[in-house]
Order: structure tokens, then C-alpha cells, then sequence
């Protein structure tokens, strides 16, 4: 038997029904790892108790399995593993890396829009906590506000050669750790568990290709060694807006009630991801998937039109 050459892994947040686009990003991830003799992995992203739910998650993993698409090891829940998520927070904590915001989001979209010149991106936190004396700090904690925890950064920028778009470079901010409610974060337990999890291929939407700058510098900072990326462009409506259930019937569910079998979505899927004459089974797509095919634009779909039979 070959090596394992690598590990891939899909990580949806548990939120809602897996949609075409999600199903076709889990589809080229499996192709990728499972082409090369590799490891597929399924990490459920449950950090929010509000959203995610075990419902979810089961629904998830059914439509999953349902195109051929199976972990290759016991699921992974992240509501699971906050312990190993806060002994990386203790670790960057030693290392003089951490200090407690007390913003709330309003005054982080004041100050951020204020012009501040200094470099920063659009959006990126403007470090009003950065440099609270313990009086101050004091102060905000009497008035009963609890703290999230921030990674202290001095825009260091980070740049790697993503294996659809090519180079992606991006500036790193003070990015949060752990929310106030006490949950980590995801960029934070994105890199812990990605790296616990032995994942050295990662493949997703090509919507967080912004925040990958940000894993690469914690994992410099928790000295990991950094995945491959891929991003891989996402499905749009007829709108040009992300695809999503407002657009018609998007869910593997919503196709089977339109009479297509899961093969058939596979097909679909498939030739929308540069294969000809693709098979119906993930097995058979993966022999003959390369990500150099893969288009490198959004994949525009109008349900209405074009899943229609
Ligand atoms: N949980 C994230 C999402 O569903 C994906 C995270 C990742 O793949 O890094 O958008």
C-alpha cells in the first residue's frame, strides 16, 4: 500500500442544511486527499451553541455520505476539544501575545471606520484594548464587561502559494482568540485542530482565503508547521450573491424531491469542477479529478434553470 500521502478534511459549521456549493467543496477535498491514496477527515465547527446543533451535524453528515463522501476517522466535534483550543490561548498568553478587549462590536465598527492610516484592512480591529493600563482595565470590569482575548500583532503580513488562486498575501490584525462568552474562536481552533487533527491539506471556500494570512501567523507563533491550501470559488445565484436557499433547490434533499438520485448530483458536481463525462460515484470521480482543471471563477448557478428536469 502506498504512503498516506496526505491528510485532507471538511469542516462545515453545523448550522443549517449543506448546499451545493458546501457539497461541492467537500467533494473536490475528498477528491484531492482520496486521489492520492491520501486521509479525508470530517471536523464538525459547533463553537457557537447558538447556531450549531447536533441535528444539523447528523443532517450534514447523512448528505455526505449520501454522494460517497465518509471520514475516514471518528468525526471530530469542536464544542469537544475547547481544553486543547485554551491551552494554545495559555501558550501565546506566556509568550506576552495576549491582552483582554472589551470592545463591543459597535464601538469596533466606529473606531474601524474612522480613517486610522496606518495600513490597516478594512475592518481590522484599530487596537483601542491594545494598551489599557490595569486601572483601566479595572475600571471596565466594575462596569461589568467581560473581556474577549486578542492576539497582539504588529501587522505582519503573510503571503502563500494557494493551489487555486496562486499567491494570496495578506496583512495580519488582532485578531480574536476567545469570544467574551469564553468560546474560542475559529480562527484559533481552526489552526489547533487542523494541526492536532494531522491535516496537511487544506481545502475550502475560497470566501476565507482572507483569513488564511491570520492561520499562517498562529501557526508560526505555536511553531506548526503550515498546510497546502486551496480554495476553491464559490457557488453563486442568479444574483452574483453566494449561493443560498432564496435561489430555489439547493440542497440534496430539495434535488431528490425534483427526482434527481445522488449519482446524478455527483455528475453534476462533477462536470462543474472541470471533469468531461464525469462519473456518478466520488470513487471514480477522484481517478480523474486534478485541481488544474478546476475553474477558477465562481461556478454561476440559477436552480430555476438549471436543476430544473
Ligand atoms: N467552518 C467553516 C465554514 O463552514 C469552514 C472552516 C474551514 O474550512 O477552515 O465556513
Amino acid at each position: 500500500m502506498d504512503d498516506v500521502a496526505v491528510t485532507g478534511r471538511f469542516a462545515p459549521s453545523p448550522t443549517g442544511v449543506l448546499h451545493l456549493g458546501n457539497l461541492r467543496t467537500a467533494l473536490v477535498s475528498w477528491c484531492v486527499s482520496h486521489g492520492v491514496g491520501g486521509r479525508w477527515l470530517v471536523r464538525m465547527e459547533d463553537l457557537d451553541p447558538v447556531t450549531a446543533s447536533r441535528e444539523h451535524a447528523a443532517r450534514q453528515l447523512d448528505h455526505l455520505a449520501r454522494l460517497g463522501l465518509v471520514s475516514d476517522e471518528p468525526v471530530v466535534r469542536q464544542s469537544d476539544r475547547f481544553d486543547l483550543h485554551r491551552d494554545a490561548i495559555a501558550r501565546l498568553r506566556r509568550d506576552g501575545l495576549v491582552y483582554p478587549c472589551y470592545c463591543t462590536r459597535r464601538e469596533i465598527r466606529d473606531a474601524a471606520a474612522a480613517p486610522h492610516g496606518d495600513g490597516l484592512p478594512d475592518g481590522a480591529y484599530p487596537g483601542t484594548c491594545r494598551e489599557l493600563t490595569r486601572a483601566e482595565r479595572i475600571e471596565r470590569e466594575r462596569a461589568g464587561r467581560v473581556p474577549a482575548l486578542r492576539l497582539r500583532t504588529e501587522g505582519e503580513r503573510h503571503r502563500f502559494d494557494d493551489l487555486v488562486l496562486g499567491t494570496v498575501e495578506g496583512v495580519v490584525d488582532d485578531l480574536v482568540l476567545q469570544r467574551s462568552d469564553g468560546v474560542p474562536a475559529y480562527n484559533l481552533a481552526v489552526v489547533v485542530d487542523d494541526h492536532l487533527q494531522g491535516v496537511d491539506q487544506v481545502v475550502r471556500g475560497d470566501d476565507l482565503a482572507s483569513s488564511t494570512p491570520r492561520h499562517l501567523h498562529l501557526q508560526r507563533l505555536l511553531g506548526m508547521p503550515h498546510p497546502t491550501y486551496a480554495h476553491v470559488p464559490l457557488v453563486l445565484g442568479p444574483d452574483g450573491n453566494r449561493l443560498a436557499k432564496r435561489h430555489g433547490a439547493v440542497t440534496l434533499d430539495d434535488l431528490s424531491a425534483r427526482g434527481w438520485t445522488d449519482a446524478e448530483v455527483v455528475r453534476l458536481l462533477g462536470r462543474s469542477l472541470g471533469v468531461d463525462d464525469a462519473p456518478g460515484s466520488a470513487e471514480a470521480l477522484a481517478a480523474r479529478f486534478s485541481l488544474a482543471r478546476l475553474p477558477r471563477t465562481a461556478w454561476r448557478l440559477d436552480p430555476g434553470r438549471d436543476l430544473t428536469r
